[in-house]
């Protein structure tokens, strides 16, 4: 990711806090792209960072910059991976780190917390509850806040993000890029890219559609895109399994809505069912056990390709933003054990394989 350190805000190398981050490929899904009538489609591993989330590129650039202006003690409110990524890049670069968290955040990412040394504060609340005390915790201390877009820098590594992209393209974009949403930083970081590689001519004025996917729980930018409104309103009850969509208020929601439109985008919102079968096809065609937020964006694109706004021969780019790994396991999953004794094994095991 630091190949693109020209357009990054930390001005020293020996600040960097290197975990490995970024540098994604872009896989080819033709079996997936095939299911959903697409010719053309890659899915972007960001499930393959640091942290299991592209969380990484954002907390690697900030907590640099940040320690790089003094900063010791880092605080953010989080749904989960970004506080995974805040305290293990804290941890890199050598200082303290408070993460607040909703204490229904999922299990893999409290645990990633205190597994780095960080302090964990689980709220009874919703990330925008723990928001008001990760900045209460700036203003009555010395901490810095990290909180999504209050600061500069993370949303300048989700750009490289966009970098990358068209990089893999040869300096041409796609025709659709595909992502879910929560706080929106990637579409934001981005689009940004995007204005900057125009800006040194490595690219022309083309930009690739925009689509948001959000759960239907959760869904403030998809009824503020369908309102035409520039302001998203709160989402009352949010609810949804996927703690990354799990975002009632977006504080950059203008941006997002910007984007989406300026491209010619959408936003569009898919049922939990959808995406928890999502989740089992998209590993039953070779892409892995992806998170629920994956998962969403891929139901979208259904949804997207239905609707005729993503065309069968469109270049598309799925966005997978995290790894399966760190959600909570969906209750669907069924786990049944077996006795440990041979004879069982061949009776009651070895006949169901062998059926064709
Ligand atoms: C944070 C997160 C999102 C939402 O990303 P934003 O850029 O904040 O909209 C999606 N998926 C996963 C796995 C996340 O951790």
């Amino acid at each position: 990711m630091w190949r693109w350190r020209e357009l990054l805000p930390v001005q020293r190398w020996e600040h960097i806090a290197y975990l490995g981050e970024g540098d994604i490929p872009l896989q080819p899904a033709p079996r997936l792209g095939a299911s959903l009538g697409l010719s053309n489609l890659g899915v972007k591993r960001e499930s393959l960072n640091p942290t299991g989330s592209f969380k990484a590129r954002g907390m690697a650039v900030a907590v640099s910059r940040a320690v790089e202006l003094g900063a010791n003690h880092l605080v953010a409110p989080s749904a989960g991976n970004a506080g995974g990524a805040l305290a293990a890049y804290a941890a890199a670069a050598g200082v303290r780190a408070t993460v607040v968290m909703p204490s229904d955040s999922p299990a893999a990412n409290q645990v990633e917390v205190l597994a780095t040394g960080a302090e964990l504060l689980l709220l009874e609340g919703l990330i925008s509850d723990c928001g008001r005390l990760a900045r209460l915790i700036a203003e009555e201390t010395a901490a810095f806040d990290l909180s999504t877009l209050k600061e500069p820098y993370r949303v300048e590594g989700k750009k490289t993000m966009g970098l990358e992209i068209a990089e893999q393209f040869d300096w041409h974009l796609p025709d659709a890029i595909v992502y879910p949403t929560g706080g929106g930083t990637g579409v934001v970081g981005m689009w940004k890219a995007f204005a900057e590689l125009e800006s040194m001519g490595l690219i022309g004025r083309e930009r690739p559609r925009m689509f948001c996917v959000q759960a239907e729980g959760c869904a403030p930018i998809v009824r503020a895109f369908q309102e035409g409104s520039r302001f998203a309103r709160s989402w009352d009850n949010a609810s949804t399994a996927a703690a990354g969509l799990r975002v009632p208020g977006a504080v950059g929601d203008f941006l997002i809505l910007d984007a989406i439109r300026e491209s010619g985008g959408a936003a569009v919102a898919v049922p939990e069912s959808d995406m928890l079968d999502m989740q089992r096809r998209m590993g039953s065609l070779g892409l892995g056990y992806v998170s629920l937020e994956t998962a969403a964006a891929a139901a979208g694109l259904v949804v997207l390709v239905e609707s005729d706004r993503v065309g069968r021969e469109d270049s598309v780019v799925l966005f997978d933003t995290g790894a399966g790994f760190k959600s909570e396991p969906p209750p669907t999953v069924a786990r049944r054990s077996i006795p440990n004794d041979e004879s069982f094994w061949r009776e009651s095991v070895l006949p169901g394989l062998r059926r064709a």
